[in-house]
């Protein structure tokens, strides 16, 4: 009976906060060294849960066996990327191992304005461009089990030279020194339960006074007018 009523009265609270709430979707970044599995990690996100929307980057570096243009990224030459720049057309952009990647505004916004959570998987100087930018968004570090695993999943990729592995294990040991910035750390060691953790993560995020900063004021101002 107890359970009954504290149940109502929680979902009546819940539902006029609805009312009033920010219906907006927030930005989630995700960012993780390069081997963490993220990749894997989004699709497993996006396919379980439909109120997320992967943002699809521009990026000078080659195509990957296997990948397509506009579906993993959008691949352009270097004079195109910095025409995406000068005219405005990115909300981060970063310059890593050698290559351009920066997320294109439009997407972002639209799916923001339909109350999507958009996910940007970006590398740290991006992450960080946009904690600036907007600082209601929500950073998520995805961190592999064991650095050993981590040079076990990148090898086991083929698909990158010795040297382009050593390249991205050395900026791994750069980006460690960033992970403080982020708001959460998720360990990548079982699919399943990392992709429930994050969604109840982001889910979570939702609900802190700083993401409904219109909905509190609404009510502390119709308490400051009560008689
Ligand atoms: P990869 O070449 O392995 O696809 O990506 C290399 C790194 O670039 C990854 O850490 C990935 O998260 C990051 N990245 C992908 N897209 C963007 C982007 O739009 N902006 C930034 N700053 N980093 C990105």
């Amino acid at each position: 009976m107890i359970c009954v009523i504290i149940g109502s009265i929680a979902g009546k609270i819940t539902l006029s906060g609805r009312h009033f709430m920010n219906n907006k979707g927030i930005i989630v970044v995700v960012s993780g060294f390069s081997g963490a599995g993220k990749g894997t990690l989004m699709k497993e996100l996006l396919s379980r849960y439909d109120n997320y929307a992967l943002s699809i980057s521009a990026t000078t570096r080659n195509p990957r066996p296997g990948e397509e243009n506009g579906r993993e990224y959008f691949f352009v030459t270097k004079d195109e990327f910095e025409k995406l720049i000068a005219e405005d057309g990115l909300v981060e952009y970063a310059n890593y191992v050698g290559n351009y990647y920066g997320t294109p505004k439009k997407f972002v916004q639209e799916k923001i304005d339909q109350g999507k959570d958009v996910i940007l998987e970006i590398e740290i100087q991006g992450a960080l461009q946009i904690k600036k930018k907007f600082p209601q968004a929500l950073l998520l570090f995805v961190m592999p089990p064991s650095v050993e695993e981590l040079e076990k999943r990148l090898r086991g990729r083929g698909t990158e030279t010795d040297e382009v592995i050593h390249g991205r294990l050395l900026r791994a040991k750069e980006e460690g020194q960033g992970i403080d910035e982020y708001d959460n750390i998720v360990i990548n060691d079982n699919l399943d339960d990392c992709v429930k953790e994050m969604h109840e993560i982001i889910q979570s995020a939702h609900y802190t006074p700083e993401r409904n900063r219109e909905f509190i004021d609404t009510i502390k101002k119709q308490l400051s007018e009560l008689n």
